[in-house]
């Protein structure tokens, strides 16, 4: 049973995230995967409680977006954008003006969140066209991805910085927001960033941070006064604002895209994830009027960054597939649906000595625990009681597909989860 599940090949010779090739942990080996679940090639079937890293919102193997792709392949899968456009890049980029803030008003297409956030910090130092006005400021916690400039400004602690510090640009950082997403606004909560802003005006191009909800970096809610105050500061010390929605877009804490929690709009956004449900890698930067003038008005003229496969057809014709699917739903009732389930079966899991905090927001439930989760053999037990959910450090958390979840399904996941932490405190 085990050897179908655990490839030897793989273990040997396959890099998976940020792991070691000494001593990786155990894959799981998957056959297919439709709606909520993924199935093992011994044939076990696990809810999935992941979205594979938020993406997959409608669940796996949707037919209208595995219609979409084979549409698109018959006609052609790629073809550059240098040059040469297509109706789904026009048609995909028409429906993302109507939802994204209204003062957006071009789009840059990227090849995954890392491309568009090395695009987006490109933009702004290209934008001022200033040698003293390169450097950017964001808050710890944060996660922007994996490439060089997106490594130096994700969480110094959980992020790389341990593994590459002398290597990266140092930038500023601003403690977390404290301020909880249904907290009391409490103004000290900004005073950090302000003085960052203030005194470092002259040397910042940008600032940049998810809204609302923090990821990767610690699947932190916070308050939306903390992004009226920092907009505000921006404005009044020339700083461009960017906003990191690669994880938050497409419905995911319950609006469309998080900015609309706070109403203030960012001069250049992020998208990416669940912008083709999950289906394949595709992310798009968009800029309002007065950051794109200011990139066409600096002295190289033109945003100086063009990937081979920019634009991808492929990619293009399912996001927009995935996008008008999403909006032709109540989803937005769905996924407040899912939140109160998550609020009432997660509660008791604040009796639990080894819990911290418990926090449900939109489609995302978290359990923080007091310490490092045990990953192997959570992974394990998880596998054991058919779901799927990876924690991160102390966070054990799951965002189902929310489009695809059942009721019970999401009722079996809080509890399996709640049963699993249980575990790790009885383990202690
Ligand atoms: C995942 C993520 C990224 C990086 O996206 P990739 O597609 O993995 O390169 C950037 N920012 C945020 C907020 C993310 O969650």
């Amino acid at each position: 049973m085990e050897s179908k599940i655990h490839d030897r090949f793989d273990r040997d010779h396959l890099w998976h995230p940020y792991t070691s090739t000494h001593s990786p942990l155990p894959t799981y080996k998957v056959d297919h995967a439709q709606g909520a679940t993924i199935t093992l090639s011994d044939g076990r079937e696990l809810i999935d409680g992941m979205s594979s890293w938020w993406c997959v919102i409608h669940g796996y193997s949707h037919p209208v977006l595995v219609d979409a792709a084979k549409r698109q392949i018959e006609k052609m899968s790629h073809v550059m954008f240098g040059g040469l456009t297509h109706e789904p890049a026009i048609e995909l980029g028409k429906l993302l003006l109507e939802i994204l803030p209204p003062s957006m008003e071009h789009i840059f297409y990227a090849d995954s969140g890392s491309v568009a956030t090395e695009v987006a910090m490109k933009m702004a130092v290209q934008a001022h066209d200033n040698p003293e006005k390169t450097n950017f400021a964001t808050i710890r916690s944060g996660y922007h991805g994996d490439t060089w400039n997106a490594m130096s400004v994700c969480d110094p602690v959980t992020g790389m910085h341990g593994a590459f510090g002398p290597a990266l640009p140092i930038r500023y950082f601003a403690p977390a927001p404290k301020c909880g997403f249904h907290d009391d606004w409490n103004p000290d909560d900004f005073e950090p960033m302000r003085k960052i802003i203030k005194e470092n005006a002259s040397s910042l191009a940008a600032v940049i941070l998810e809204p609302i909800v923090q990821g990767a970096g610690g699947m932190r809610f916070y308050h939306p006064q903390y992004l009226r105050e920092l907009r505000k500061e921006c404005d009044a010390n020339n700083v461009l604002l960017i906003f990191d929605e690669i994880a938050t877009g497409f419905g995911r804490t319950g609006k469309l895209f998080a900015w609309e929690h706070a109403g203030v709009e960012p001069d250049i956004m992020l998208i990416g994830k669940a912008i083709t449900g999950g289906f394949m890698t595709f992310a798009a930067v968009a800029t309002n009027e007065r950051t794109a003038d200011m990139i066409s008005n600096s002295q190289s003229g033109v945003m100086m960054h063009g990937p081979t496969f920019m634009g991808n057809p492929l990619a293009c014709a399912v996001a927009l597939a995935s996008t008008k699917l999403l909006l032709s739903q109540n989803w937005q009732e769905r996924v407040m649906q899912l939140e109160t389930i998550m609020k009432r079966e997660l509660t008791p899991a604040w009796e639990l000595d080894n819990v911290e905090d418990v926090r449900v927001l939109g489609g995302i439930g978290v359990i923080q625990l007091k310490n490092d989760v045990n990953l192997a053999h959570f992974q394990k037990r998880c596998v054991e009681e058919g779901v799927w959910i990876r924690p991160f450090g102390k966070n054990a958390y799951i965002m189902p597909p929310y489009l695809a979840v059942s009721d019970e399904q999401m009722k079996y996941l809080c509890r399996t989860l709640l049963k699993l932490v249980n575990e790790e405190n009885e383990r202690i």
